[in-house]
């Protein structure tokens, strides 16, 4: 059977549109990229801030009653209205960024959306419901040949919108990868891979070529921000390797995480 390649990119990968055309040009070189996973617009530049952080912000204010000035403040508020009004959660505000970038990744791409909502399920204690995920994976993205699904975000047992913790784009990637049975699980973001120490405070800092599942979790558990922790477990259990590429130097080997040898 085909084993699909499930890609995943970071929010540095999709910032502006120069980093949209850089991984459209990464996904088309190598055909087996077939599932991807996309996180919200992230950091532009040191300082910057996040898409996810901004929607956060708007739902703060619009509780606290605050007044938007502006034209696009004015469209804001009247989705907010209609948001309000049916009395959706604050994590449907806070997953527009993952599913606004794989709408209009899909429509560049030529890929057809998967929404996560459909495929990623939680239980009402916010765990994940495996059962209903696995089989609406199946149902819903094995049968189509090329798909982009939003990260970081699913359902709650009502269908409302519920998110993973932060950085959980990475999660959605994994579970995905494993129930798919991908050959291989590549999480793109923007430095080349799994550093010796920070690259940018430290200039000679080093790439690491190879790490077992829990030398990732060690390093990823003692601040390394690299990859979620929680993302680890869905591939280990199935022995799908991680590859850690940089969607800036995607030249780069990157670094490779598989099981002990
Ligand atoms: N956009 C979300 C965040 O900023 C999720 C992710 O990027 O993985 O945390």
């Amino acid at each position: 059977m085909f084993s699909p390649v499930v890609a995943k990119f970071g929010g540095t990968s999709l910032a502006k549109g120069s980093q949209f055309q850089k991984v459209q040009s990464i996904v088309s070189l190598k055909k087996s990229r077939s599932c991807i996973v996309v996180s919200a617009p992230g950091k532009r530049f040191e300082g910057d801030k996040k898409v996810t952080d901004l929607l956060g912000e708007i739902h703060r204010l619009k509780q606290s009653g605050e007044v938007h000035e502006g034209l696009l403040s004015e469209i804001q508020n009247r989705f907010e209205e209609i948001h309000c009004h049916l009395n959706l959660s604050g994590d449907f505000i806070l997953s527009r960024g993952e599913y606004l970038n794989a709408l209009i990744m899909s429509k560049s791409l030529g890929y057809t959306l998967v929404d996560a909502k459909d495929v990623i399920f939680f239980n009402d204690d916010g765990s994940l419901d495996e059962k209903k995920t696995h089989e609406a994976i199946g149902k819903h993205i094995l049968k189509e040949k090329k798909v982009i699904v939003p990260g970081f975000y699913g359902s709650d047992p009502r269908g409302s919108i519920k998110t993973f913790a932060r950085g959980g784009s990475d999660i959605t990637g994994a579970l995905i990868a494993k129930c798919v049975g991908a050959a291989l699980y590549e999480n793109w973001t923007d430095v080349s891979g799994v550093m010796t120490a920070d690259p940018r405070i430290e200039k000679s800092a080093r790439t690491i070529p190879r790490l077992t599942y829990k030398e990732l979790l060690r390093v990823t558990r003692q601040g390394a921000q690299v990859y979620h922790p929680d993302a680890i477990p869905p591939v280990e259990s199935c022995n799908i390797s991680i590859h850690i590429k940089n969607t800036n130097s995607p030249e780069e080997p990157g670094t490779i995480i598989k099981g002990d040898e």
